[in-house]
């Protein structure tokens, strides 16, 4: 079911905006705590992300700290192209490449985040690198609509029916880029008791 918000809130970078959430942010329950839990061996990353064009700039300041961990050279990190979205900070992102079937960027010995990792290590803000879609996970957005991320449309992932709601996880990473005032409608509207098992269709919370 999507429900329309009172306003659109805008991203901290102004240039995007959710203005519709997908209710099964509330009604999808899973375990949380990704960065500690190894129950889906990291679905998420295992498709590769889209990186913003500033998170992007962020990480080419700091790659050949990166390289010289990773030991994979810069420039297979990325597709060739970016492509043009005016939904991603900087209006842009650019695909992640693959490295033995997980994004370039994932470190399978320690089955975390190179670039995570880098951030804790020079004690740097991890969203000034890490792609805004990775740090939203379990959530997504597209045309203004902040949405589950796609493994759990897809079912790909072990701990659908957990005792966290999608949003709950992460409404933290919602507040940082969205603002406390779209938390704060989120919060009252996740005490609705939403049908997901209906068609979704167009419903206002405000009628
Ligand atoms: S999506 Fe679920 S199973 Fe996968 S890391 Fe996160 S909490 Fe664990
Ligand atoms: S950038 Fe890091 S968190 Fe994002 S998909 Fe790649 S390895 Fe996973």
């Amino acid at each position: 079911m999507l429900v329309l918000l009172d306003k659109k809130y805008y991203h901290l970078y102004n240039e995007m905006a959710i203005s519709q959430i997908d209710t099964r942010i509330f009604t999808i329950k899973y375990n949380g705590f990704c960065m500690s839990c190894n129950l889906c061996t990291d679905n998420c990353c295992k498709y590769g992300t889209k990186v913003d064009n500033i998170s992007f700039k962020n990480i080419m300041k700091n790659a050949k700290l990166l390289e010289s961990v990773m030991k994979i050279p810069q420039k297979d990190w990325f597709a060739n192209e970016f492509i043009a979205d005016e939904h991603y900070p900087g209006s842009k992102y650019v695909r992640t490449n693959l490295n033995e079937q997980s994004c370039v960027f994932f470190n399978k010995k320690k089955e975390n985040c190179y670039i995570h990792e880098l951030c804790f290590n020079l004690q740097i803000d991890y969203h000034e690198l890490k792609p805004v879609v990775c740090c939203l996970f379990p959530l997504e957005f597209s045309h203004e609509t902040l949405k589950p991320a796609i493994e759990f449309e897809d079912d790909d992932v072990r701990c659908i029916g957990g005792t966290l709601s999608l949003y709950d996880g992460v409404k933290d990473e919602v507040a940082y880029y969205f603002g406390t005032e779209l938390v704060e409608e989120l919060n009252s509207l996740s005490k609705y008791d939403f049908d997901d098992t209906k068609i979704i269709s167009i419903y206002s919370h405000k009628n």
